[in-house]
């Protein structure tokens, strides 16, 4: 028995259809970049999806090897391969075939993401979820989702839908955030199939379709694509359907309207605390929790 699919009175349509930039990250890893910088007001809270999925190892194979992360959460979502984590606060996990890993950098985290294949495909995203300013300096929090606790459910029109954060038709998903009230859903539609998710019209929004392709009213969203959703007024949610079988992630948020300042890896308010950052990295001052006295070096 399926779930039938929320009804909608006033669909969001596209403001916008983004194919994303070719770019290289960490070692050497190619990255379908989709949410870039000069969106990062737009779409706020969310300041960075990336898309891997390569099968050929050197696209990946040289990984993310130690790096600092300060003042935001980075969400994993590992659609087919195998990476190992490691941070600077004793964290270490897995994340393998459908798994999601959630992390939250907060005052700072000094972390490894490698492959641990060495063919294969690997595919999946990397989201960047901003912190409010009062939570930039927070411990950091960090845990592992095997495919199985991602709580899903699946409509009667057949959608598949995974729920990583947020709660969609009533299904609480693993992770939920206060301030920001982050949605992050993973759809597979069979061809034909339309599925509707309601959404506040105030909160930011967006697909990203990765198999087959979607419409949003009468825009196509291709593979390899992302739709910026219209926060129209008065609207409250928004309804894709697939010409073909497809699959695609929706993401939404609330906005902090807070200043955005981005150097690399840090992401805080204020050009002071960048150099803050910066200083405190250099002092061996950030991922401090891995150093601590038990460690002793
Ligand atoms: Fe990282």
């Amino acid at each position: 028995m399926g779930i039938t699919s929320e009804k909608i009175g006033t669909v969001r349509g596209v403001e916008r259809i983004i194919h994303g930039q070719a770019v290289m990250d960490g070692a050497g890893v190619k990255i379908n970049r989709v949410l870039t910088q000069p969106l990062q007001r737009r779409l706020d809270p969310f300041l960075m999806l990336d898309n891997f999925g390569s099968d050929e190892a050197n696209d990946y194979i040289a990984g993310f090897p130690d790096h600092p992360h300060r003042g935001f959460e980075t969400v994993t979502y590992m659609l087919t391969g195998r990476m190992r984590h490691r941070d600077s606060a004793g964290n270490e996990g897995l994340l393998t075939n459908g798994g999601v890993q959630w992390m939250t950098a907060g005052r700072g985290v000094i972390h490894s993401e490698m492959p641990e294949q060495e063919a294969g495909l690997m595919e999946g995203f990397q989201l960047w979820l901003n912190l409010p300013a009062k939570d930039k300096m927070r411990k950091p929090w960090y845990k592992d989702f095997q495919a199985g606790e991602i709580p899903s459910f699946e409509t009667d029109a057949g959608a598949k839908v995974r729920v990583i954060a947020g709660s969609s038709h009533g299904v609480a998903g693993a992770v939920q955030r206060e301030v920001t009230e982050p949605l992050y859903i993973d759809v597979e539609l069979p061809a034909g199939a339309s599925f509707s998710q309601l959404l506040p019209a105030g909160h930011n929004a967006f697909i990203y379709t990765y198999r087959g392709e979607v419409k949003v009213g009468d825009k196509a969203v291709p593979a390899r694509s992302m739709a910026i959703l219209a926060n129209t007024a008065g609207s409250d949610g928004v309804t894709v359907t697939a010409g073909e079988a497809s699959r695609f992630i929706l993401i939404a948020g609330k906005p902090l309207n807070e200043p955005i300042v981005q150097y690399g890896p840090f992401v805080m308010n204020s050009q002071e605390e960048i150099f803050q950052a910066v200083n405190d990295f250099r002092a061996g001052q950030l991922g401090e929790e891995a150093h601590g006295a038990a460690a002793g070096q």
